[in-house]
């Protein structure tokens, strides 16, 4: 599960490692052509990964997990993927709830 932290433009995630300890990432934007990306900084560590929505089901991950996973199902997406996804999901309704409060 991802644990999502939104304070004005900081975004945090809590993303569970495979020992199950939730780790902070902070999310950040960057503008591109495809439907949506997020860049996610972890923060004992350093490590930053880039997700990438392609296309309505298809997601990439920079890390090394998803791309040694690539091609074996939704299942197996890395767990920056689903945090991505899930960031996606919340915005999307956040902007779908601001569409109808107009
Ligand atoms: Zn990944």
């Amino acid at each position: 599960m991802t644990t999502i932290l939104v304070d004005c433009c900081d975004v945090r995630v809590l993303i569970p490692d495979a020992k199950g300890t939730e780790q902070e990432y902070v999310a950040s934007f960057p503008p591109c052509e495809d439907e949506f990306a997020v860049v996610l900084d972890r923060q004992d560590t350093g490590a930053r990964h880039a997700v990438v929505k392609l296309g309505p089901a298809s997601w990439r991950c920079s890390c090394g997990d998803s791309t040694y996973r690539h091609g074996r199902g939704r299942r197996s997406d890395c767990k920056h993927l689903v945090a991505a996804r899930d960031l996606f999901q919340l915005f999307r309704a956040m902007s779908e709830q601001r569409k109808r409060e107009v």
